[in-house]
């Protein structure tokens, strides 16, 4: 089976799509667990920040510029947001897609952790 993430990416499956460049696809989490809940993939397959090279410094800037964008298009800019990565088991990452989360829309509930 395809990677759930490639399938949004090429319009195999349905997503409610905010963003998109050459390089990356932004997208609203199907289980939100903040008003603004939005993943930011690249649009070549990758499975984790382990799985970046140098040649991939491009892409991963433009992820982060994404993460701006979304920011603005949200209305959360101001007020803040907070962006997480998930890598590997002990974050439990369940999606083997690279992905940014952008949270955002209400304050925080831990600094950290
Ligand atoms: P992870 O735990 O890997 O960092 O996060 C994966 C995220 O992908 C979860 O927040 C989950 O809700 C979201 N997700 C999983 N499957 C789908 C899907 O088919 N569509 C969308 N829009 N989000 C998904
Ligand atoms: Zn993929």
């Amino acid at each position: 089976m395809e990677c759930i993430f490639c399938s949004i990416v090429s319009g195999k499956i349905p997503a409610d799509i905010v963003y998109r460049t050459d390089l990356v696809t932004a997208f609203r989490d199907i289980n939100p667990v903040a008003p603004t809940h939005v993943l930011i993939v690249p649009n070549q397959h990758m499975l984790s920040t382990q799985d970046l090279s140098v040649e991939d410094t491009d892409v991963a800037g433009h992820m982060l510029l994404a993460a701006k964008e979304v920011a603005g298009l949200e209305g959360i800019n101001d007020r803040g947001y907070r962006l997480i990565v998930n890598t590997g088991h002990d974050a439990h990452q369940e999606v083997h897609h690279l992905h940014i989360h952008v949270l955002g829309g209400r304050p925080m509930r831990h600094k950290l952790g």
